[in-house]
């Protein structure tokens, strides 16, 4: 019998701040020192009364906008009791029944190949716990606070993905848009970004049992976590068993989901609506200003490149998934646009996306340097293509200036000028430098006219020396040829 799965995720994300969700603590996920970041709000000590931190709630807002949703008429949080030792208050402040965001979508068709459109049922902000460390001994666990009551983004899709592969796309489109909002880092590795999949198959059109995955902390672990699951569960129903509602985590070593605790188990929360913070009022916040600094969205501008600039989709998708580098290309393309006054053809904007793409980023990636901090200025480095496409350098040369370029940030038009680097094009010093290769080369001379090519490429080759890499093999190769 053949199961159709169904997903829907549930991904938190740690919000760029610089304080706390309820307290005036930095929000630093860098601080190595446990428990420094910690207050009476933050620890839950009596009587202490929390604040909504401001800038929480706009980067909400932003996050609303960036995908398309309602923005709720009312936000309200709620505590969500439990005790864990992670979170000293005993509940976590919530948004449960008025959450900051309704609906809204993602498109991930640019991921996949194939048209999809994941729905989106709402995004509500909490606090995040503290962090466990447990001890090498195996008897102890200790307990750093610092994370404790960092504000969290909770989003929650509805069950509309059917593969491992679509969850990830989402997930990954998802990072993106929090990063291009500027709202998040959502780096998974950091801890700043993390997911839940609700995962059901199911043979008819009614859904099946859904069984939950928790803390899925990496893409891998999504997806490889989704497809064991989707196996688990279609080796049951195929054996005559029955799929039982459970929360289920992942152990990445021993690849396989293993139960938590069953629904009978399930905690009850007892959600009740926070009395010490009075619900908040959207009007109380520039939505109008808050939506017009919502940037292009990276499925917007990934259309844009294709049909203004001609790159094709593989191409795009490169560029727009680091928004620092799109804005580097989009400005070099601009810089040479104003020095050329008309529009890049194809093969121009081609020459500077490999540039980009495999020089100057492989040069970074060596140097472990980021655009930030890049001494490349654009106006150079379309400068430098400039160069190259108008043939005054042959390519050798290009990529030699390009190392000197991010080592000192120099000028390649100065450097060209000063080291005399141009491409030899005269005719008269050409045909110079091959009359005396010809010369000293009597040998392969000979074997060129008795018809080995191999010859012709040695005499290429050592006049390409003689110029010091300064002239052009095509134009050297024509030129041998009519002299032999
Ligand atoms: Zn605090």
């Amino acid at each position: 019998m053949k199961y159709a799965p169904t997903i829907g995720l549930e991904v938190h994300a740690e919000l760029k701040t610089a304080t706390k969700m309820f307290c005036g603590c930095p929000n630093d996920p860098d601080e190595k020192h446990p428990n420094t970041n910690v207050c009476p709000v933050c620890l839950g000590h009596p009587g202490a009364l929390p604040t909504p931190n401001k800038k929480a709630l706009e980067h909400m807002i932003t996050i609303g906008f960036a995908l398309g949703g309602k923005i709720n008429e009312v936000f309200a949080f709620d505590r969500k009791n439990y005790f864990y030792p992670d979170l000293p208050k005993g509940y976590q402040i919530t948004q449960l029944e008025h959450p900051t965001v309704l609906g809204g979508t993602i498109n991930v068709e640019a991921r996949l190949g194939s048209p999809k459109t994941v729905q989106i049922h709402h995004v509500h902000l909490e606090e995040d716990a503290g962090k466990l460390v447990h001890a090498d001994d195996g008897k102890s666990s200790l307990v750093d606070f610092n994370r404790g009551g960092v504000p969290l983004m909770e989003l929650v899709t509805d069950p509309d993905m059917h593969s491992a592969k679509e969850a990830v796309a989402f997930a990954k489109e998802l990072q993106l848009i929090l990063r291009y909002a500027g709202v998040s880092e959502a780096d998974l590795d950091r801890g700043q970004m993390r997911a839940d999949a609700n995962i059901s198959i199911s043979a008819t059109d009614a859904l099946g049992t859904k069984v939950e995955i928790k803390n899925l902390n990496s893409f891998r672990a999504i997806e490889d976590a989704i497809n064991y699951e989707i196996k688990r569960q279609t080796d049951l129903l195929e054996a005559g068993e029955r799929i039982k509602q459970e929360t289920r985590g992942w152990d990445d070593v021993k690849q396989r989901t293993v139960s938590q605790r069953s629904k009978e188990e399930a905690q009850d929360y007892r959600y009740f609506p926070e009395p010490d913070i009075p619900p908040q009022d959207p009007s109380a916040f520039d939505l109008a200003a808050l939506e017009r600094a919502v940037p292009e969205s990276p499925d917007a501008k990934r259309t844009r490149f294709k049909e203004q600039l001609g790159l094709s989709a593989e191409q795009a998708n490169i560029l727009v998934e680091d928004r620092a580098e799109s804005e580097y290309f989009e400005e070099a393309i601009s810089e040479w646009e104003e020095d050329l006054q008309h529009q890049l053809d194809a093969a121009q904007v081609a020459l500077l996306f490999n540039y980009l793409n495999t020089d100057l980023k492989g040069l970074m990636a060596n140097a472990g340097i980021s655009f930030a901090d890049l001494k490349v200025t654009q106006e150079n480095f379309a400068d430098l293509m400039d160069l190259l496409s108008k043939k005054e350098i042959n390519s050798r040369t290009a990529k030699d200036l390009l190392a000197r370029m991010f080592e000192s940030g120099a000028d390649p038009r100065n450097l060209v000028k000063e080291e005399g680097l141009g491409q030899v094009s005269g005719e008269g010093e050409l045909l110079d430098v091959i009359k005396a290769v010809i010369k000293e080369n009597p040998k392969a001379v000979e074997d060129y006219k008795k018809g080995k090519m191999n010859a012709l490429q040695f005499m290429v080759g050592k006049s390409m020396a003689a110029l010091k890499g300064r002239g052009n093999p095509a134009v050297l190769k024509d030129l041998l040829q009519k002299e032999l």
